[in-house]
């Protein structure tokens, strides 16, 4: 038999290593203004057309390439920037890896025009999918302009994959906004259709921030500056009452690189920790200055991942630093009940360390009602103990585990409850309080306000929905016992790689809630079955919920996959603000919110009731 093993033609090889390198439009630009960033320029350039699916040109005044480096730029691993795998410890510039002008030739038409400093006269260079069509001598100034016009000309299926042109520009602002950041000393311009998009000129780097987001920018930024041996921060973070619903003022930068990591993200959102509302997330412009020898950029083609030796020293830092300015600039919330009630973030709750507020309510008002009927097969008088523990999320998670094996052992009498509890805990349900029942009603279809015998109880029925879900399905996920509603037709949902990653790294857990999957695609999942009470309309919403809360939230060493996931599910899927709630409904939700075994916190540390005491109330009065 003939040997049937053959090394693939170079331009082959070339469209391979192109699919890595060049998603879309984007990547073009991103390895386009790093090249000229990589020579120096001080001025770029970039014109688009189409959202680049035309035209990406990048001009620079950079140092220009020989007519024989140009021609060799073109080649696969040809690069100037390391000569040996040690350099890979020292990077000082953006590309190494000699892959992208290769593979951009691969797949598109690239003319490139390129003169240095001393030369006379520059070169040109048009390449169509890989082969050269012409290399002259030409006229034009100092630098280098690369033209990669009509992307994917010679893979329709890719070409076909790309976005609407608003989709596939965002994408590319999006890259320009990182490099643009990162290099406040560098004049960057962009163009698209013909129009000045951006026009950014040399500046600090506030300035910087502020051409790019806009005036309003300036008056939120609060400076971080912390020098230590293994690492030097400095830039920006926004006041926490600017927080955006969305991600998008996000930025790291690691030695001039915009890195994404969400290990680092939680250490700024911790150190926000209590200043945000709900769905908000803090803006940041961080530059951090770290030794190249100890990180490794090499871990992702395109780069935006870098392995740092010592991430968790880096994480406290970072926290601390932040937290430094967050106080060194007195930021507070500011509290604004009628235009902003969601602003009711108990910051200073994080002090009072758990403390339980004495309020008194009627015996009717039993929360362990249900669990008594369910538990004790009804009639006698146990129930599940209510562990009132001062202890946050965390740690009580552990209460659930065993609970399947332990069975009656768990279930105590009520009267020993009072001597077992916290003492400060007892009085919610040792109340002789002479209210009558149905003391219920909503105020703007948010708060769900009751009566106790000591004053009056208000409680935000979404933060008291999700403290209830959130044990359910922590409870479900450690004991495996959910219910499945199956779905009468499958849905298929659809997701990038990546994001189906994140489904099957979950999917065990995602099915002790209740979910059920029928196959993985390429890029979809197929959902047969969901935690009861999900409506079908609602699934996406979950899973998409869920994906991002997992891609942005890899917290510290007690991360735990549970806890994130029904975090997640809780806060997708409790009842919102401005829906009306039947009597029956309020009340079943105080019921529930009080069976809980941490009634007055939602998972994420929020109060979720208030009390107002007659005293209180007397006092109003006595004015
Ligand atoms: P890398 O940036 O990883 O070295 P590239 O394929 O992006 O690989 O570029 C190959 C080489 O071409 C670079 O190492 C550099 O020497 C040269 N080059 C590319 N773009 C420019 C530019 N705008 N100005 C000067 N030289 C450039
Ligand atoms: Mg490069």
């Amino acid at each position: 038999m003939t040997d049937i093993i053959q090394l693939l033609p170079d331009h082959v090889a070339n469209q391979i290593a192109a699919g890595e390198v060049v998603q879309r439009p984007a990547s073009v630009v991103k390895e386009l203004l790093e090249n000229a960033i990589d020579a120096d320029a001080t001025d770029i350039s970039m014109i688009l057309k189409d959202a680049g699916k035309t035209l990406v040109q990048v001009i620079d005044n950079g140092k220009g390439m020989s007519a024989t480096d140009a021609r060799l730029s073109f080649e696969r691993h040809a690069t100037s920037k390391i000569k040996s795998a040690e350099d890979l410890f020292q990077l000082n510039t953006k590309g190494f890896r000699g892959e992208a002008l290769a593979s951009i030739a691969a797949i598109a038409h690239v003319e490139l025009k390129t003169k240095r400093e001393t030369d006379e006269l520059g070169t040109e260079i048009c390449i169509e999918g890989s082969e050269v069509k012409s290399q002259e001598v030409v006229v034009t100034p100092k630098g280098t302009s690369v033209a990669v016009k009509n992307l994917f000309f010679n893979i329709p299926a890719r070409r076909n994959f790309l976005k609407s042109d608003t989709v596939e520009l965002r994408h590319i602002t999006d890259e320009f906004h990182r490099v643009a950041l990162a290099h406040p000393n560098i004049a960057f311009a962009m163009y698209h259709n013909g129009s000045e998009l951006f026009n950014l000129p040399v500046s600090n780097y506030r300035q910087r921030v502020v051409n790019i987001f806009g005036n309003k920018t300036n008056e939120k930024l609060v400076p971080v500056d912390e020098e230590t041996e293994v690492l030097v921060v400095s830039g920006f973070i926004g006041k926490p009452e600017y927080s955006r619903k969305t991600k998008s003022e996000q930025f790291f930068f690691v030695n001039d690189r915009f890195i994404k990591s969400p290990y680092l993200n939680h250490a700024i959102n911790s150190a926000f920790e209590g200043l945000l509302k709900d769905g908000y997330h803090p803006s940041y412009f961080l530059n951090l200055k770290v030794d190249p020898k100890t990180i490794d950029i090499n871990i992702h083609p395109t780069k935006t991942e870098i392995k740092f030796d010592d991430e968790h020293t880096l994480y406290a830092i970072l926290r601390s630093a932040v937290k430094h300015s967050l106080g060194q600039f007195n930021i507070a919330p500011v509290l604004d009940f009628d235009s902003n009630a969601n602003l009711d973030t108990p910051y200073n709750y994080k002090n009072k360390q758990g403390q339980m507020p004495k309020i008194e309510v009627d015996r009717s008002f039993n929360p362990f009602r249900d669990e008594t009927a369910k538990s004790s097969g009804g009639g006698s008088e146990t129930m599940t103990a209510p562990t009132y523990k001062k202890e946050t999320a965390p740690h009580w998670e552990s209460l659930y585990v065993g609970l399947e094996s332990q069975g009656n052992k768990n279930l105590v009498d009520f009267e020993s409850l009072s001597f077992e509890s916290d003492s400060t805990n007892q009085e919610i349900f040792k109340s002789d309080a002479i209210e009558t029942e149905k003391t219920t009603f909503q105020l703007r279809q948010k708060y769900i306000v009751s009566t106790l015998k000591s004053g009056m109880l208000v409680v935000d029925q979404n933060k008291a929905h999700q403290r209830i879900l959130y044990e359910d399905y922590l409870k479900h996920l450690t004991l495996k016992e959910a219910t499945t509603q199956q779905l009468l037709f499958p849905l298929e949902l659809h997701f990038s790689t990546s994001e189906l990653g994140i489904v099957k790294q979950l999917q065990s857990d995602l099915e002790s809630t209740g979910f059920a999957f029928s196959e993985f695609k390429e890029d979809a999942v197929v959902v047969t079955g969901v935690p009861v009470g999900v409506p079908d309309s609602e699934v996406s919403i979950v899973l998409e919920q869920l994906i991002s809360d997992v891609e942005n939230d890899v917290p510290d060493q007690n991360f735990s996959s549970s806890d994130l996931l029904a975090k997640s599910l809780a806060k997708t899927l409790a009842i919102k603000n401005g829906q009306t709630l039947s009597q029956e409904a309020q009340q079943d939700l105080l019921d529930r919110l009080f069976a809980c075994k941490e009634p007055s916190v939602t998972p994420n540390n929020r109060s979720t009731f208030v009390t107002l005491g007659i005293e209180d109330i007397d006092k109003k009065f006595m004015l």
